[in-house]
């Protein structure tokens, strides 16, 4: 999950914070880090508690195989065993796949206004024991750390809103309007499987919502030790993947023809990487770029400021695109990462493929890519395919309210810091909420060292300060979006 590029991501689908562009792109050194002075923490007994709760699942091997149920039953456990009754607690097998669990769970509020949902998935990916230097499905605290897989993608962020919803339950606050909390399955595999998709689709009226916050999606960003910004994920660009083809009936090499199909589908491709797609922008990165530019100086300063306003600067855009990091949300890309021709030396092929994967800026349409790829490709002997099902979402036009709550927790916390909306070019749950029109956010309390990314890898971790104000991070926001007092 989270920010910055999908640096060597093994799947498709997860990591929306590894796909948001921020600052640290920019600034990241490489230097190693100390981690800076964790902000404020929760009350002890409930860092125990979501300590306990973050301990527990980490230890169960939730990966795609083996389905969410064995982190369901823990926290439906640890609800009933503070406070939740059974009614406030929906436990949601998927229909063709029982052992993909979901629960739900809903704190009442007064009824004003619908609710805000938080997403958390419980899933992981998979570890092998021999590429780690710890048991990676053991929780282990070692040198002010807290290591397994999920410590950082994202079993933290679970126990931290656990740990959160109880609490508030504990002090009786009744917000203004429902809290509900969607622990969720599948999110790193599956479209099928994927709990957010199950529940929008099966059982809307559970998580229907104003509002739907993902920690999984945006978060803070610390670099050389500092914290940097403080990214919100507002909308994710489109993975759309295709296939291009070229076929004859091929023949001996000894009598060449001018209808090579490897020669044509080289010279589509020729074409397509001279070939740009328009620059845009959007709400989101608009508001980006204006935070961006308050950090850097001279041309790129004012091109920046440039892209921040409507219309489109197009030569501003071309001096940005030369930074690959901002060329990836100034527009759609499509790259081709794949190559087959031919069966034998001695053969001329008969046909040659390429796969081309595009990242494609919201709105566009998967038929009106196509279509430029084709007219790209300048030759109608090359047929150009979608390769698999693509999900859409619209952008969540960030609202100025809800930013401005978020900055106000984070700033309650860590003074001064930059808090933006951001374009992913990573997918993240969020696009379920959003296709089914709930206004959704990736807002993450805990902050990533962007030089030490674990998400996936070996050796996952949290640093210990890092979770706990993660988990007070949450408490805070969950308050400030439910509204009310008591
Ligand atoms: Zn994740």
């Amino acid at each position: 999950m989270r920010f910055l590029k999908e640096y060597a991501m093994p799947d498709l689908r997860c990591c929306p914070k590894l796909g948001a562009i921020a600052i640290a792109a920019i600034v990241a050194s490489g230097a190693a880090n100390v981690p800076p002075p964790a902000g404020p923490m929760p009350p002890p007994e409930n860092r125990k508690l979501a300590h306990d709760i973050f301990r527990d699942i980490v230890e169960v091997r939730s990966v795609h195989d083996v389905g969410t149920k064995g982190v369901a039953d823990i926290l439906v456990r640890t609800f009933k065993a503070n406070g939740f009754s059974d009614s406030e607690i929906s436990v949601v097998p998927e229909t063709a796949y029982p052992h993909q669990v979901n629960v739900v769970v809903r704190l009442k509020g007064k009824g004003h206004g619908k609710a805000v949902m938080w997403i958390c998935h419980m899933d992981v990916v998979d570890a092998r024991a021999e590429d780690w230097t710890l048991p990676p499905f053991k929780f282990t605290e070692k040198d002010g750390y807290f290591y397994g897989r999920g410590t950082s993608d994202m079993k933290d962020e679970d126990a931290a809103v656990a740990a959160s919803l109880i609490r508030l339950k504990k002090e009786r606050f009744v917000p203004d309007r429902d809290i509900v909390v969607a622990f969720t399955a599948d999110e790193e595999v599956g479209l099928e499987q994927d709990g957010p998709n199950f529940l929008v689709k099966n059982r809307r009226a559970l998580v229907d919502a104003g509002l739907v916050i993902n920690p999984d999606g945006g978060s803070g960003e610390i670099v050389d030790g500092k914290r940097l910004d403080f990214a919100v994920e507002t909308v994710q660009k489109t993975y759309m993947t295709f296939k291009m083809e070229t076929a004859n009936k091929g023949g001996h090499s000894s009598e060449p023809r001018p209808d090579n199909a490897i020669y044509e589908l080289a010279g589509g491709l020729t074409k397509l990487s001279q070939f740009h797609f328009p620059y845009k922008t959007n709400a989101t990165t608009r508001a980006y770029f204006q935070t961006i530019a308050m950090t850097t100086s001279g041309q790129k300063r004012s091109d920046l400021f440039a892209m921040s306003k409507l219309p489109v600067d197009e030569a501003a855009a071309s001096r940005l695109s030369k930074d690959i990091s901002l060329n990836a949300i100034l527009h759609t890309t499509c790259v081709a990462t794949m190559l087959k021709g031919g069966v034998q030396e001695n053969a001329l092929p008969s046909s040659a493929t390429a796969i081309v994967q595009c990242r494609v800026f919201p709105g566009e349409t998967v038929e009106q890519t196509r279509a430029t790829l084709a007219k790209v490709a300048g030759n109608p002997g090359i047929k150009v395919s979608l390769l698999a099902p693509v999900q859409e979402a619209k952008e969540t036009v960030p609202d100025p309210k809800v930013m401005a709550q978020v900055a106000k927790v984070v700033h309650s916390m860590w003074p001064g810091v930059p808090v933006m909306p951001v374009m992913a070019a990573g997918a993240s749950d969020s696009i379920f909420t959003r296709a089914a029109g709930l206004p959704s956010y990736g807002v993450g309390g805990g902050w990533w060292d962007v030089n030490d990314i674990r998400a996936h890898g070996r050796d996952e971790r949290a640093e210990i300060g890092n979770f706990h104000q993660t988990v007070e991070f949450t408490y805070r926001l969950m308050k400030e979006l439910g509204g009310g007092n008591s």
